[in-house]
């Protein structure tokens, strides 16, 4: 049963829309809010118990919920909680902000987290998509996490090994299966960033790519660059209205990428260079920005409609433009996704969360 003095908020269809970063989403129809690791794993067990469907939610901001909201109990984790231990481990809290954290981390002088500075939403999230910017991701300083695993009823230690930590994934994303109670994560204690290993982050600080610089000049930069690309949230800005990057980049074997890249080089001709990054070992990762900007689709592509279109500062986020409903963005992400296939025979997945609604 849910403990009553530590659910802060509970309501009956209540809308989901304000607590995502498109603004998009009918009504769950009934919504708890928490404030403690307890009351979420009281909460869960409730839902669980009785056989409701439950949709987790944190930030909202790699969630598309349907027009017709969630008919089930939405919970939302803002619990609090956060320290570095003398070991340099973060120990930090589902409910906390993602960012807020980072700019603690790079403020008391340790190193690691700088590149993943500007990405929104919760701590508890950053595990379930393993979140990744400018050549880091979370798994190169995960060690474990708490969650309640639901299947088995109990809340328990995992460490990042056992997550299936890989590419804007885990065992986590779109199951459900587990909440995240809490993180804690090794950080550097020289104060330096991690080796900068993007190109244009490194063209930004002015260094070689490999080079350490201090964590405070990284994630100054990195905002910089986040901002320019409508990437740091800005509510007056309809292009930070979004989910973020909207596709994954497609991660191919050899020998689709034989094909796609002879079908590019038909299309775009022989001289084009097509970017192409490793992607795990015999498979090579295409950008889907640059596969959508040459399938003729261009910043500020405005989808059928008119109410949701493209970032005017990045191809890859599909955004909001205010009074755009959900079906709108599928709308917009079918006719992407679409023009991509049937100009280079890739077809491009979504990154964020479907929840009530298909692609
Ligand atoms: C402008 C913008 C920029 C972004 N940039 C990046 C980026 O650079 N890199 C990147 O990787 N992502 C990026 N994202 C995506 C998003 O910010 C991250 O995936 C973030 O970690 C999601 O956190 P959240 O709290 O908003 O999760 P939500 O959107 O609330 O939830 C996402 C998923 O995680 C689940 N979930 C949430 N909390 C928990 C929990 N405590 N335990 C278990 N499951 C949970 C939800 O059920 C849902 O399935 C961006 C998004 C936006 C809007």
């Amino acid at each position: 049963m849910t403990t009553p003095a530590l659910v802060s908020q509970v309501g009956d269809a209540v809308d989901l829309a304000p607590f995502t970063t498109l603004r998009l989403g009918g009504p769950a129809r009934r919504f708890v809010a928490v404030t403690t690791a307890q009351a979420c794993v009281d909460a869960v067990r409730a839902a669980d118990a009785a056989a409701e469907p439950l949709l987790l939610l944190s930030g909202g901001s790699n969630l598309v919920v349907g027009d017709g909201g969630f008919d089930g109990t939405a919970v939302r984790m803002a619990s609090k909680g956060l320290h570095i231990d003398g070991e340099g481990v973060l120990h930090a809290a589902a409910g906390e902000d993602w960012d807020a954290v980072v700019a603690h981390t790079v403020s008391a002088g340790y190193g690691g987290l700088e590149c993943l500075s500007g990405i929104p939403g919760s701590v508890g999230a950053t595990p379930v998509q393993n979140v990744g910017a400018y050549g880091v991701e979370l798994s190169d300083l995960l060690r474990d996490v708490d969650l309640y695993d639901r299947r088995r009823g109990e809340v328990r230690t995992v460490p990042a090994a056992e997550l299936g930590l890989g590419y804007r994934t885990s065992v986590l994303k779109g199951t459900d299966a587990a909440v995240v109670l809490e993180i804690r994560l090794a950080l550097h204690r020289d104060g330096l960033s991690a080796p900068i290993r993007y190109p244009e982050l490194a063209r930004a600080l002015d260094v070689e790519p490999g080079t350490k610089v201090p964590a405070t000049l990284a994630r100054d930069a990195v905002l910089g660059l986040r901002r320019a690309k409508g990437m740091v949230l800005d509510p007056a800005d309809h292009d930070t209205w979004s989910a973020g990057s909207f596709f994954i980049n497609p991660v191919l074997d050899a020998t689709q990428v034989a094909v796609v890249l002879e079908r590019i080089r038909a299309r775009v001709g022989p001289h084009v260079p097509v970017p192409q990054y490793p992607g795990g070992p015999g498979r090579t990762k295409l950008s889907a920005a640059w596969l959508i900007e040459r399938a003729g689709f261009s910043r500020g592509h405005r989808g059928p409609g008119g109410r949701a279109a493209l970032s005017g500062k990045h191809t890859l986020a599909l955004t909001n433009r205010g009074g755009a409903c959900t079906e709108d963005l599928l709308a917009l992400a079918r006719e992407i996704r679409d023009g991509v296939a049937a100009r280079f025979g890739v077809t491009l997945a979504p990154e964020p969360v479907l929840v009530s609604c298909t692609l």
